[in-house]
C-alpha cells in the first residue's frame, strides 16, 4: 500500500474512568477502605481474601456515592441492576474473580458539560457502575539480586466506581479538560478525594484515527498507564502523531492495547485483539440484585450541590467577577463557600472583586507555599473579612497586610495579629511628619524634579515615607504631607 494524501484527520477518543468512593470500610467486607501507609495484608478478611466460604455484602454507602455521580452526570437510574463476577487470573486478584456489573449497571447515559480552550463541549455519558479494586504487587530485588514480587491485599475490594465516556472527545487538549472537570464533580459531591497520585482516580482512553474523507479509519487502541493529567495529555498526544503518521504512509492501525512508558514519553503494545481477555462474566450468585427504589434517589437528588461550572456562571453574573477568578474561586467547594461566607449575600462588584483578589493572589499564593490541600486556604472566612475591613478602614495598609498574612496565627483576628506585630497604620502625625522631612532631605533631586514640573516626582517620595515607617503610614496621609510641605518652601 503506498502512501496517500489525506487532507484531513479526525481524532476520537473517549475515556474511562476508575474512581475509589470515598467510603470508610471496603465494598463487600467491613475492612477499612482507609489502606494508604498501612503495614502490608493488615486491612483484610476472609471476604476480600476470597477464602472459601466468605459471603460479600454490599456497602450502602459506595452505592450512594455511585447513585449521587449518576445523577450529577444526568444519568437514568434504572429500578433493578446487578452485580456480575468478571473472571480473570492474577496474582492481585485473590478470588480468581472481580464483584463488578456487567449488563445491568447502576445508572445508564447522562452527559458531562465542561469547557475546553474556553469553548463549552458536551460529552455523553455511557454508563456508571460499582465494583472493587484488586490488591497490588510490589516488585523489587531480592538480596541475591533476584527478582522478587510481593503481594499486599489491603487495596483488595476498596469501592471504586467506573465512569464510561462515549467517543465524543476529539483532542488530548480536551480529554485532559474532562478529566479535570470530572474530578471536580467527584470531589464537590464527596463521592472521591480524584487524587491521581495515590491512585484515588485512573483513566484509560481508547483513542482512534479517521480522515474526514473517510478513505482512512484506523481500529481502537486503548492506552493505559496514565497517572496524572499531564501524562493522559501527553500519551494521546503521543498516540494521535503516532496513528496519523502510521495512517499517512499506507500502513494499518491494529486494535491493541498500549502502555504509556512516562519517562521514555512514548506508548508501546502490550496486547492485541488475539490476546484479550474472555472475562466469562455471570452474575454473582452471593449478592441479590439491587432494587433501586424513589425513596433511595430522590434524597440523593435533593442534596445534590450545586456544580462548578454553574456555580462559576453564578458568580460571574451576581457578583461581577471576571470568570478567570470565578473559575478559580469555584475549583474546589470549600473554597468558594469560604468566598460566599466573607462576602454575604448582596456584596455588590467592588467588594466582591476585593475579597475574590485577596483569596485569589494572596490567599492561594500562601496556599500553594506552604504545601496546603487545594480545598484548604490559610485562612478562615472570619479571618479574611477582618483582614480586608482592616484594610478597608485604613486600619492596615494594603502593604502592611501582605506582611502580616503568613504571620497571622491559626485563631487569630487579623486586627490583633497587627497588633501584636506593630503592624497597624500609624496614627501618630509626628512620626509621618518626621519621615516626610527624612525622605526629602534623603532625595533632593526628586524634590526639585517635583519642584520643577514633574508632578510624578512624588510617587517616588510617597513610597520612600512609607518605606520609613515600616510599612505603617497611610498613603493618603503621607500624599497629603508632602504636598503640605513641598507647596511651603
Ligand atoms: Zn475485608
Amino acid at each position: 500500500m503506498s502512501a496517500r494524501e489525506v487532507d484531513r484527520f479526525e481524532t476520537v477518543i473517549g475515556l474511562e474512568v476508575h474512581a475509589q468512593l470515598l467510603t470508610r470500610s471496603k465494598m463487600y467486607c467491613g475492612c477499612s477502605a482507609e489502606y494508604t501507609g498501612a503495614p502490608p495484608n493488615t486491612a483484610i478478611c476472609p471476604v476480600c481474601l476470597g477464602l472459601p466460604g466468605a459471603l460479600p455484602v454490599l456497602n450502602q454507602a459506595a452505592v450512594q456515592s455511585a447513585l449521587l455521580t449518576g445523577l450529577a452526570l444526568n444519568s437514568e437510574v434504572p429500578a433493578y441492576n446487578k452485580l456480575d463476577r468478571k473472571n480473570y487470573v492474577y496474582p492481585d486478584l485473590p478470588k480468581g474473580y472481580q464483584i463488578s456489573q456487567y449488563d445491568l449497571p447502576l445508572c445508564v447515559g447522562g452527559r458531562l458539560t465542561f469547557e475546553s480552550e474556553g469553548v463549552p463541549r458536551t460529552v455523553g455519558i455511557t454508563r456508571v457502575h460499582v465494583e472493587e479494586d484488586t490488591g497490588r504487587l510490589v516488585h523489587r530485588q531480592g538480596e541475591q539480586g533476584e527478582e522478587i514480587s510481593l503481594v499486599d491485599l489491603n487495596r483488595s475490594g476498596v469501592p471504586l466506581m467506573e465512569i464510561v465516556g462515549e467517543p465524543d472527545l476529539r483532542s488530548p487538549e480536551e480529554a485532559r479538560d474532562y478529566l479535570i472537570a470530572l474530578r471536580q464533580i467527584l470531589r464537590y459531591i464527596g463521592a472521591s478525594t480524584g487524587n491521581m497520585e495515590e491512585g484515588a482516580f485512573r483513566c484509560d482512553a481508547n483513542i482512534s484515527t479517521r480522515a474526514t474523507d473517510g478513505s482512512l479509519v484506523g481500529a481502537k487502541v486503548e492506552v493505559k498507564n496514565m497517572n496524572s493529567f499531564r501524562a493522559v495529555e501527553r500519551a494521546l498526544r503521543y498516540e494521535e502523531q503516532r496513528q496519523r503518521e502510521v495512517l499517512a504512509t499506507g500502513g494499518t492501525i491494529p486494535q491493541e492495547t498500549r502502555g504509556w512508558v512516562e519517562d521514555r514519553g512514548v506508548t508501546v503494545s502490550q496486547r492485541t485483539k488475539e490476546q484479550a481477555h474472555d472475562y466469562r462474566y455471570f452474575p454473582e450468585p452471593d449478592l441479590p440484585p439491587l432494587a433501586v427504589t424513589d425513596e433511595m434517589v430522590e434524597p440523593l437528588r435533593r442534596g445534590l450541590p450545586e456544580l462548578p461550572l454553574a456555580r462559576r456562571d453564578r458568580f460571574v453574573e451576581a457578583f461581577g467577577l471576571p470568570p478567570e477568578d470565578a473559575a478559580l474561586l469555584t475549583g474546589e467547594r470549600e473554597i468558594a463557600d469560604l468566598f460566599e461566607q466573607v462576602v454575604g449575600a448582596n456584596p455588590g462588584t467592588a467588594a466582591a472583586r476585593r475579597a475574590a483578589n485577596w483569596i485569589v493572589n494572596d490567599l492561594m499564593g500562601l496556599q500553594r507555599q506552604r504545601g496546603l490541600p487545594p480545598e484548604t486556604l490559610p485562612l478562615s472566612a472570619v479571618q479574611v473579612r477582618d483582614l480586608i475591613d482592616a484594610v478597608e478602614a485604613g486600619e492596615i495598609t494594603g502593604r502592611a497586610a501582605k506582611e502580616l498574612l503568613p504571620q497571622i496565627g491559626s485563631h487569630e483576628l487579623p486586627r490583633d495579629a497587627a497588633a501584636r506585630l506593630n503592624l497597624l497604620s500609624l496614627n501618630d502625625a509626628d512620626t509621618v511628619r518626621a519621615a516626610v522631612d527624612e525622605t526629602l532631605a534623603a532625595f533632593p533631586e526628586a524634590v526639585a524634579d517635583y519642584r520643577g514640573g514633574k508632578k510624578a516626582a512624588i510617587g517616588r517620595l510617597i513610597g520612600e515615607t512609607i518605606k520609613r515607617t515600616g510599612g505603617r503610614a497611610r498613603p493618603d496621609e503621607v500624599r497629603a504631607r508632602l504636598e503640605q510641605v513641598l507647596a511651603e518652601a
